[in-house]
């Protein structure tokens, strides 16, 4: 590749200039409908990059990475905006809505996805062919997303965090070279994309694994708030004899007063249960029976379902929405842990914690034997931890530094039981990637993002910790490598 010449112009004559030439849209801070443009999910992250760029193209992205060089601009890539942590100043941000691609090859097991695909509109697509995709609990959230940052699927139990489905994966690189990466092409970009994946280029196509599951049974199941403890233990306890194929996710949950809640539910509190079971509809209810005796039920919507019905048994929300949140792992759930986490939940203070979540990892999760081939590797802890208050509208943003007010009385439970490494796609604000990997895996990346990405021009939402990067590696630095031929010359 060519050294670009330092730019004589400004990024916002950079911009002006690719807003030109570009088959696809921009958006500058200027423009009509910017602040929907930048919009994060999380509408408390408040995301001011210097473009909102939507390519249609490849050809686009090539540009884009011109002008991104040429401007003194890093490149964060957001399909839908889930991961949104920071402020993305001195970025273009890039939406890959228009690649929607989604090919399933159902004798093969795989589906090719374009990075703009949420999974609401893969899972749909797999109705009918008795096969599932790694999918987690929000049919919003992007397959690209969810995947390139490791993803803690329901199936994950059963066959390992979602980012080591990858097959490949196809991404316009920093030099413009479109890359099919392959264990076979690039068995090292392959090991990181697979958790890592925001580092190295905007990736255009991913083709994922996908598994026979001919039946699926699941739902939700609404007890007492106040029976948390004893459904909390119970579950617990199933799940250590339970077969990979039950997920059983925990919460305790502050319904808001507002419309879109059922009139019944609304303003109240309640223990919730939700399970997913790849198999036959009596083996799950037999596996669940336990539970359903230990507490009053209020609500049993358990069922067979059909994979395009997923994202219905935790029933999240989709709409944005602001809100402040926090993700830990701990090795095991005593009862004494149980009990804490529960007390923390009803304690915090400011605005009140709205979701407490315990998933359960184990199974695959936590076999070492899946790990070598993607960074994302295993994970040997015993439950996921996931906490947010969503806040109601009009209410002020609290400062940074009051989020103890709603996460310290967790965070102390954690300090006796917990493990010092989360699952990367749950990281949360304030946290990078040094909390999902070790110091060895960050300088294997490190060491991967000088020969691909040199010049540090992909930014994810989920960075290196500082320090990782030696100088040299800003926009504008030394020549990548790699050996990919540059489309920019
Ligand atoms: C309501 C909700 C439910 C969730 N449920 C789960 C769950 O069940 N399990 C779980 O593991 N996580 C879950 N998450 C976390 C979510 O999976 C991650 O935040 C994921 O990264 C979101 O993907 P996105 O495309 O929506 O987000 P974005 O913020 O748009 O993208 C996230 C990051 O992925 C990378 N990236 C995405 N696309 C590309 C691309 N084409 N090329 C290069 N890099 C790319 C970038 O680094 C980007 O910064 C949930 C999040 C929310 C808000």
């Amino acid at each position: 590749m060519s050294p670009t010449p330092a730019s004589t112009s400004g990024p916002h004559q950079v911009l002006t200039a690719l807003s030109e030439t570009l088959e696809g849209t921009i958006v500058l801070p200027d423009d009509p409908g910017w602040d929907a443009a930048r919009a994060a999910w999380n509408l408390a992250v408040d995301q001011r990059p210097s473009a909102v760029v939507r390519p249609r193209s490849v050809r686009d992205l090539r540009k884009v990475i011109v002008a991104a060089r040429e401007a003194g601009l890093g490149v964060t890539v957001q399909p839908r905006g889930h991961g949104a942590s920071d402020d993305l100043v001195g970025r273009i941000l890039v939406r890959t809505t228009a690649f929607d691609e989604v090919t399933v090859n159902v004798v093969a097991r795989f589906a090719r996805v374009g990075a703009g695909v949420p999974w609401g509109t893969l899972l749909n697509r797999l109705d009918g062919t008795g096969l599932v995709a790694l999918a987690g609990s929000n049919p919003d959230v992007s397959v690209a997303g969810f995947l390139l940052s490791g993803g803690h699927s329901w199936f994950s139990r059963w066959k390992g965090l979602a980012a080591h489905s990858i097959r490949a994966v196809e991404l316009v690189d920093a030099t413009g070279a479109l890359r099919r990466v392959t264990r076979d092409s690039d068995a090292e970009l392959l090991w990181a994309v697979r958790g890592a994946g925001g580092l190295f280029g905007v990736v255009t196509t991913l083709e994922v694994d996908l598994y026979p599951a001919p039946e699926l049974f699941g739902g939700k199941i609404l007890f007492p708030a106040e029976a948390a403890e004893v459904v909390f233990g119970a579950a617990a306890e199933i799940l250590l004899d339970a077969p990979p194929e039950l997920s059983l996710f925990l919460g305790l949950i502050n319904l808001p007063d507002v419309e879109g809640v059922p009139q019944l539910l609304r303003g109240r509190s309640f223990t919730q249960v939700d399970a997913v079971f790849v198999g036959p509809a009596d083996a799950g209810e037999d596996l669940l029976a336990p539970l359903l005796s230990i507490a009053p039920v209020i609500a049993n919507l358990c069922g067979t379902f059909p994979i395009s019905h997923l994202g219905d048994v935790s029933g999240e929300p989709q709409e944005p929405s602001r809100s402040l949140d926090w993700s830990r792992t701990v090795s095991d759930l005593d009862p004494a842990t149980i009990a804490s986490l529960v007390e923390g939940f009803h304690t915090a203070s400011y605005a009140g914690l709205t979701m407490l979540q315990l998933r359960p990892l184990g199974g695959m999760i936590g076999d070492a034997t899946v790990g070598d081939d993607g960074l994302v590797g295993h994970l040997d802890a015993g439950f996921l931890l996931f906490a947010a208050a969503i806040l109601p509208p009009g209410a002020p943003q609290p400062p940074a530094s009051d989020r103890h007010l709603l996460f310290q009385p967790l965070d102390d439970t954690v300090q006796a039981v917990g493990v010092p490494r989360v699952v990367p796609s749950m990281l949360t604000s304030g946290q990078d990637l040094g909390s999902a990997f070790t110091p060895a895996e960050l300088d294997r990346l490190a060491g991967l993002k000088r020969r691909v990405d040199p010049e540090n021009l992909f930014r994810s939402n989920r960075p290196l910790p500082s320090g990782v990067l030696p100088g040299g590696t800003t926009p504008g630095g030394s020549q990548p490598g790699g050996g990919a031929t540059s489309a920019l010359d």
